[in-house]
């Protein structure tokens, strides 16, 4: 793995929270992004070479609401950039990790992502994310 890509930070509004993450970081949101297929709505920051994402549900089955709802708001998973993710994947499958999706799909900011079961990371959330290539702003 590459290096820490961003952390994923579950609130209850984004709206809000791009307000007070913007006074913490003195920086603006550089992007807003909704992933319908998450049921989510993102807002990243970037801080030199890491970023934050900040995740709000828009869904009534979106996970993140569920995680709200069981943990409150904080931080809900931590993204490693990759290189390859599907040779990534395997990796981790050998290595017994139980990943949450059997193919990558699409993710926030142009990514392909993959998640592993925070039961098999120490409670932590993990996502894999690969840039998608040829396809940057
Ligand atoms: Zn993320």
């Amino acid at each position: 793995m590459n290096k820490v890509e961003h952390i994923g930070i579950a609130v209850n509004s984004i709206e809000e929270s791009e307000r007070l993450f913007s006074g913490l970081l003195n920086e603006n949101a550089y992007k807003v992004e909704n992933v319908a297929s998450e049921g989510v709505s993102t807002t990243f920051f970037k801080i030199g070479e890491s970023k934050i994402e900040l995740l709000e549900a828009i869904s009534d089955d979106s996970p993140i609401r569920r995680f709200i709802e069981k943990k409150g708001e904080g931080i809900h998973h931590i993204a490693f950039e990759v290189a390859d993710i599907e040779s990534e994947m395997k990796r981790l499958k050998k290595e017994g990790f139980v990943l949450l999706n059997e193919t990558p799909k699409p993710g926030a900011d142009n990514k392909l992502v993959c998640f592993v079961h925070p039961k098999s990371a120490n409670g932590v959330l993990i996502e894999l994310c690969q840039e998608i290539r040829g396809n940057n702003e």
